[in-house]
């Protein structure tokens, strides 16, 4: 086993990994740019270096700096969480060179299944159902175009090293083709330094269904089941669940193998998640492979009772895998919501600011996987997510009462959450009746209740607080030509929050 671990990430990852490790008797050695010295992963690890400044680019991105700590300090090993250089093979290429285990998939499997389309193509080869659309890059937009209306609009344009959404284009007609795909190439370009796109078909209204597979590197290759993740804002995941209240144990088994197919004819090794999307009459499509841990782990660790982090870890030292597939039945019903330092009413743009207080919630079946701390200033250089709250229960039902109860319990003066939106969306019937599809959320903020409007008693006071500063300082504006929010550092200006949100890189 290792003696050692480098912990390349931040936040509530990182600390869920070193905690991992304690349990393990390993040592963990965590790394922190300028602006996360105090950062809750830097105060819980044995050990922490500093890498850089705040812009991920000169810190957390930065492969060199990560294997220099891990030299300097000793390690023998290196977890990537997920994000950041999670699922870009050169870390595992720099690891191997370096003498140093990566806790992950090899380069070579990454590649074969992380890119988009050689996902596709690989899912096609192990027969398993892939959305219609282009298995190659296209090269010729006009023949795309083509395809696109010999298949039917609306269509998606997506980056061949798409995530977290970016690069992506929703078309409805020949005549938005050309300007979608100019736009969603040079957004790819930005974002992934690589502006390749495919297409696939849109498939409306379907559920978002994936598949928790682990592989050990002595050819065994297990299923743990699916979380569904359909409750989403504008195509990012904000509440998962598992089981999944549609999938049956005979759908459960066929995308299971599905999915175990797909890794082995990848060459998989260590913890993945084959995703796939559930349309209306319960025909699932391949949509793509997270070559990492994902954010929404914890769910099927309540539900199977297993710690994959540690697993990831065991299996990274050359462990075994030590069950088989039929032996993992789902125990009761876990759900996972995502507390983000937002403001819901008003966009949801990130709400950094130091943290005045906090209530966190406790008792039977809650989990908070956390990433920061009262006093503590959340900054905005990164993604938001403070913590994961995590409920578990019997049944669904009772897992939906003590989220619930545990976000009446959660609150947090100092930055807006998002907490709110889950209230409202644990009172919704259609949620209740598990009737939800990936466009369920978009589609119910839309309708005219504010989130705002949601009781919520202990933040009342601050919100009052709130409104009476805003709407001052409104009038203040009004009657002043100067700028108040540069003069006396109040809330910045909506747009200059618009183009900082574009600058985020969103937790996948
Ligand atoms: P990213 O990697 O950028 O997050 P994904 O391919 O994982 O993108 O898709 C994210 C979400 O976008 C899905 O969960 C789903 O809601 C939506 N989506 C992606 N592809 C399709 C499709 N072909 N039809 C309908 N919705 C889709």
């Amino acid at each position: 086993m290792f003696k050692k671990i480098l912990i390349a990430n931040r936040g509530e990852i990182a600390v869920r990994i070193l905690r991992a490790c304690r349990e393990l008797g390993i040592q963990s050695v965590a790394v922190f740019s300028e602006v996360d010295r105090k950062s809750l992963h830097v105060r819980l690890a044995d050990e922490a270096y500093p890498i850089g400044p705040a812009p991920s680019r000169e810190s957390y991105l930065r492969i060199d700096k990560l294997l220099d700590v891990a030299r300097r300090s000793g390690c023998d090993a290196v977890h990537p969480g997920y994000g950041f250089l999670a699922e870009n093979a050169a870390l595992p290429r720099a690891c191997v060179d370096a003498g140093l285990t990566f806790i992950g998939p090899p380069a070579e499997a990454m590649e074969a299944l992380g890119s988009k389309t050689a996902g596709r193509q690989l899912a096609r080869r192990a027969d398993v159902p892939i959305v219609p659309g282009t298995n190659d890059p296209i090269e010729k937009p006009l023949e795309a175009q083509a395809l696109a209306h010999s298949m039917g609009y609306p269509v998606l344009l997506k980056a061949v090293a798409g995530g977290g959404g970016k690069g992506m284009r929703l078309v409805y007609s020949d005549a938005e083709f050309d300007s979608a795909f100019r736009e969603a190439s040079s957004e790819a370009m930005n974002a992934f330094g690589d502006a390749r796109l495919y297409l696939e078909k849109y498939l409306e209204r379907p559920r978002h269904v994936e598949i928790q597979i682990f592989a050990d590197a002595h050819g065994r290759v297990v299923s743990l089941g699916e979380r569904e993740c359909s409750v989403q804002r504008r195509h990012q995941k904000v509440i998962e669940e598992a089981p999944s209240p549609i999938v049956t144990p005979d759908l459960r088994k066929k995308m299971g193998d599905a999915a175990v197919r797909l890794a082995r004819a990848g060459g998989y090794v260590n913890a993945g998640t084959v995703e796939f999307l559930l349309d209306a009459h319960l025909n699932f499509y391949f949509l793509e492979v997270n070559t990492r841990l994902q954010v929404e782990h914890p769910v099927t660790e309540q539900v199977t009772g297993l710690d994959l982090v540690k697993l990831q870890i065991a299996i990274a030292a050359g462990h075994r895998l030590p069950f088989a597939w039929e032996t993992i039945t789902p125990r009761g019903h876990a759900m996972e919501v995502r507390l983000y330092a937002e403001d819901p009413d008003n966009n949801f743009f990130p709400s950094p600011g130091k943290i005045l207080s906090r209530n966190v919630p406790s008792g039977p079946g809650i989990r908070l996987d956390d990433g920061v701390y009262e006093g503590w200033t959340v900054p905005n250089d990164y993604d938001p997510l403070l913590s994961k709250l995590i409920a578990w229960g019997n049944s669904r039902e009772e897992t939906i009462a003590r989220l619930r109860r545990a976000l009446e319990e959660y609150s947090a003066t100092g930055i807006k959450t998002n907490a709110g939106l889950f209230r409202r969306i644990l009172s919704e019937p259609e949620f209740l009746r598990g009737e939800i599809h990936t466009k369920w959320l978009d589609e119910l903020l839309h309708r005219p209740i504010s989130v705002a409007s949601v009781p919520d008693e202990k933040e009342d006071a601050a919100s009052d607080a709130a409104a009476i500063a805003a709407a001052l300082w409104q009038a203040t504006r009004s009657e002043s030509q100067s700028n108040p929010a540069s003069a006396t550092g109040e809330t910045p200006s909506r747009w200059k929050l618009e183009g900082r949100r574009q600058q985020l890189d969103r937790t996948p």
